[in-house]
C-alpha cells in the first residue's frame, strides 16, 4: 500500500490551500475530491476586501461592489466605502484557479475518488466505476465540508448548522443588497449578489427556528416582492456547518466547514477554509507554528455566534434586536465591513 506524508480528503477552498502550502515545502501530498470538476459548489460568491478580495487575480473577480444596500422590516439605507466592500466570484473558476497552483507545485490532486472508510491514517476510497484504493498516510486533513466524514470519524458531533439557499438567475442586476427582514428570515438574511452575467439570489437561515422548508417558502416569497419569479427554478441548498470544536486531533486535523470555521451569523465560509487550510499544513510542516491567524478566526466567530444566540430565541425580541442593529450599522456605529469579514 502507497503511504503519504498527508491525505486531504476534499478539494474546497480548504483542501487546495492545505495542498498548495504542504507540496510548497515538499511535503508528499495526495488529495482526493469526490467530484469530477473542482469548485463546483452552491454558493452566492461573495467575497471580502478584508477577506478574499485582495488575495484572488482580478480575472477571478466577476463583480465589486462599494456599496452595499441594507433593508430591514423599517429601515433601509446605503452603506459606502471608496473600496469594494464585497466582491463576487465564480465558485467553479475560483476552484480551477487553486487547483492549478496547488498541481503547479507539486500536489497530487485526485477527482471523481470518493472517500468512503477511514481507519487509523487509512484511507480507502472508490471511483465511479467501483473501483477501489486504500492509501496511508502520517496525517488526515478532513477538508470534506459541512458533513464531514473525517469529522464523524473522529467522533465529533456538528449541531450548529445554518443553511444556504440559492438560485442562480440569469441576467444583470445593478446593487448588491441585504435583507435583514426578521418577517422573512428570522436572525438570519436574504441577499442579492450580482455576477457579471447572473444573479445570485439567496438566503441563510442561521438555526433550527429555520426549518429549510419554511425557509425556502419565504425566501421565494420575498425574491417576488423583489421582482424575481423564483417559483419553479431550481435551487442549490447546503448546510454550513459553523459548529467550532477544535482542528487538531493527533495526526488528523480538520479544515474549513468540516472544522466549523463558517460564520454562524453570515454563512461566510472560503476565506476561514482558506485560511484555515493553510495553517493547518504549516503546523503539519511545523508542530511549533502558532497558527494566530485561526485564533482570529475562532474570535471573529465568536462575536458572531454571541449575536445569532442572542437574536435567536422570541420573534418579537428577535426583530427589535435587528432593527438596532441595522440603526447601528446605520449610524455608524457598528462598522458593518468590520463586522461582517471573517
Ligand atoms: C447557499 C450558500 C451560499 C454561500 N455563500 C457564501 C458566500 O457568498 N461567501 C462565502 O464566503 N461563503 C459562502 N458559503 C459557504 C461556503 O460555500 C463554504 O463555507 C466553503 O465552501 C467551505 O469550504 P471548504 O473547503 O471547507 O468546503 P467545501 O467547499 O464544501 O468543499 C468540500 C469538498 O469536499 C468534497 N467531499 C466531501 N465529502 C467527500 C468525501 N467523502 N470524499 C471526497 N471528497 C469529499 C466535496 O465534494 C467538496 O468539494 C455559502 C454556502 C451556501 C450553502
Amino acid at each position: 500500500m502507497k503511504k503519504h506524508d498527508v491525505i486531504i480528503v476534499g478539494g474546497g477552498p480548504g483542501g487546495l490551500s492545505c495542498a498548495k502550502t504542504l507540496s510548497l515545502a515538499g511535503a508528499k501530498v495526495v488529495l482526493l475530491e469526490r467530484k469530477k470538476t473542482v469548485g463546483v459548489k452552491v454558493c452566492a460568491g461573495g467575497i471580502t476586501w478584508d477577506g478574499l478580495i485582495q488575495k484572488v487575480p482580478e480575472k477571478l473577480i466577476e463583480r465589486t461592489f462599494n456599496e452595499q444596500y441594507i433593508f430591514s422590516g423599517y429601515q433601509s439605507f446605503c452603506f459606502r466605502k471608496k473600496y469594494p466592500v464585497i466582491a463576487t466570484v465564480d465558485r467553479r473558476n475560483l476552484g480551477q484557479w487553486m487547483l492549478d497552483e496547488a498541481v503547479e507545485v507539486g500536489a497530487d490532486i485526485r477527482t471523481g475518488w470518493h472517500v468512503k472508510e477511514l481507519g487509523n491514517n487509512l484511507v480507502t476510497a472508490t471511483d465511479d466505476m467501483g473501483k477501489t484504493i486504500q492509501l496511508g498516510c502520517d496525517h488526515l486533513v478532513g477538508a470534506d465540508g459541512s458533513s464531514s466524514l473525517v469529522r464523524r470519524f473522529l467522533g465529533i458531533p456538528a449541531t450548529l448548522t445554518g443553511i444556504g439557499i440559492n438560485y442562480q438567475v440569469p441576467g444583470h442586476y445593478e446593487h448588491m443588497e441585504w435583507h435583514l427582514n426578521t418577517d422573512y428570515f428570522g436572525n438570519g438574511y436574504g441577499w442579492i449578489f450580482p455576477h457579471r452575467q447572473s444573479v445570485s439570489i439567496g438566503a441563510y437561515g442561521s438555526g433550527k427556528n429555520m426549518p429549510p422548508k419554511l425557509l425556502k417558502k419565504q425566501l421565494i416569497q420575498w425574491a417576488l416582492s423583489r421582482g424575481f419569479a423564483l417559483e419553479g427554478e431550481q435551487a442549490g441548498a447546503e448546510l454550513i456547518n459553523y459548529d467550532y470544536r477544535g482542528y487538531h486531533f493527533g495526526t488528523s486535523w480538520l479544515v474549513g466547514d468540516a472544522a466549523g470555521f463558517a460564520s454562524g451569523l453570515t454563512g461566510e465560509g472560503i476565506h476561514p477554509a482558506l485560511v484555515s487550510g493553510e495553517a493547518v499544513a504549516k503546523k503539519i510542516l511545523d508542530p511549533a507554528y502558532p497558527a494566530d491567524e485561526i485564533n482570529r478566526l475562532i474570535n471573529k466567530k465568536r462575536q458572531h455566534e454571541r449575536l445569532v444566540r442572542i437574536t435567536g430565541h422570541y420573534s418579537t425580541v428577535c426583530t427589535v434586536l435587528m432593527e438596532i442593529l441595522t440603526l447601528m450599522i446605520r449610524l455608524k456605529v457598528v462598522d458593518f465591513q468590520k463586522q461582517l469579514s471573517m
